[in-house]
């Protein structure tokens, strides 16, 4: 069973058309082990009803920012098909309290890394945004970031050196027509399932890159509850 965090919700802004940033803090956060990339669990029940809140409902966000001093900032997408999470995020208010898990998680940077490769949709772009602060201004970025429209856009770092578009563009595509370097250099896919199954595809088969080079974190699929 998962130890869970404790804090209170202190700030809620809305961070992009979408999407609230939703700040956490409390002494129980502090000097946690996080990396950029890293994600939580967050109990998403009504904190009304008892047994949703403590048996309840989990959903995984990316950790969009933390401070060791017991600071942590959530970004949460509110989706058309609003399930717990983005009900979760409508309801929750400056004052309520917040459990959710120690971070964790995969899709951190990888630093052997020639250059880095980020592609995702807007829910892939909190974690990517964590991870481009932490590089520094030398690093080699490139990138591809699908949005429903562009008031989906999260004030990312190298933002000259990444490519955004609106959806219905294929982000295939648009990964597909980026100016790469000729060797591979690390990729980090996340986002919607099936869209970062082909990007991958097209990576290793189309640009022979290795499949090791290639870190996928599907986020959620159409029709699927609740992915982690
Ligand atoms: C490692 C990881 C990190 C994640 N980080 C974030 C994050 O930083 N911010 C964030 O908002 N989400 C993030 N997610 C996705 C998040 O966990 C939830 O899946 C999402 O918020 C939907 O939860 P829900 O309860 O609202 O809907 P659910 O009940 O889980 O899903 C209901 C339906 O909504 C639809 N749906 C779900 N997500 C989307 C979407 N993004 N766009 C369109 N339709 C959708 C699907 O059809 C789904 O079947 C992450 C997921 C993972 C695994």
């Amino acid at each position: 069973m998962s130890v869970f965090l404790h804090g209170t919700v202190r700030e809620i802004e809305q961070i992009t058309t979408r999407m609230r940033r939703i700040r956490i803090t409390g002494p129980g956060l502090r000097d946690l082990a996080w990396r950029p990339g890293m994600h939580t669990r967050l109990r998403v029940g009504d904190p009304r009803s008892p047994r949703a809140w403590l048996h309840g409902l989990l959903r995984t966000y990316s950790i969009w920012d933390y401070s060791p001093a017991g600071r942590l900032d959530l970004c949460i997408l509110d989706h058309p098909s609003a399930g717990p999470g983005a009900q979760w995020s409508r309801r929750v208010r400056v004052g309520d309290p917040a459990a959710f898990t120690p971070p964790e998680g995969r899709l951190v940077l990888r630093d052997d890394a020639r250059y880095h490769l980020f592609v995702g949709d807007e829910t892939a772009a909190v974690a990517f945004g964590a991870m481009l602060r932490a590089l520094p201004p030398s690093a080699i970025v490139h990138g591809a970031i699908s949005v429903e429209s562009a008031g989906d856009r999260l004030p990312l770092e190298h933002a000259d050196r990444l490519t955004w578009r609106c959806r219905p563009a294929d982000l295939v595509d648009v990964v597909r027509s980026l100016e790469l370097p000729h060797a591979p250099g690390v990729a980090y896919l996340a986002g919607e399932a099936r869209t970062c199954q082909a990007v991958r595809a097209h990576l290793v088969r189309e640009r022979g890159w290795p499949r090791r080079a290639v870190i996928v974190k599907p986020f959620w699929t159409p029709g699927r509850r609740g992915m982690d």
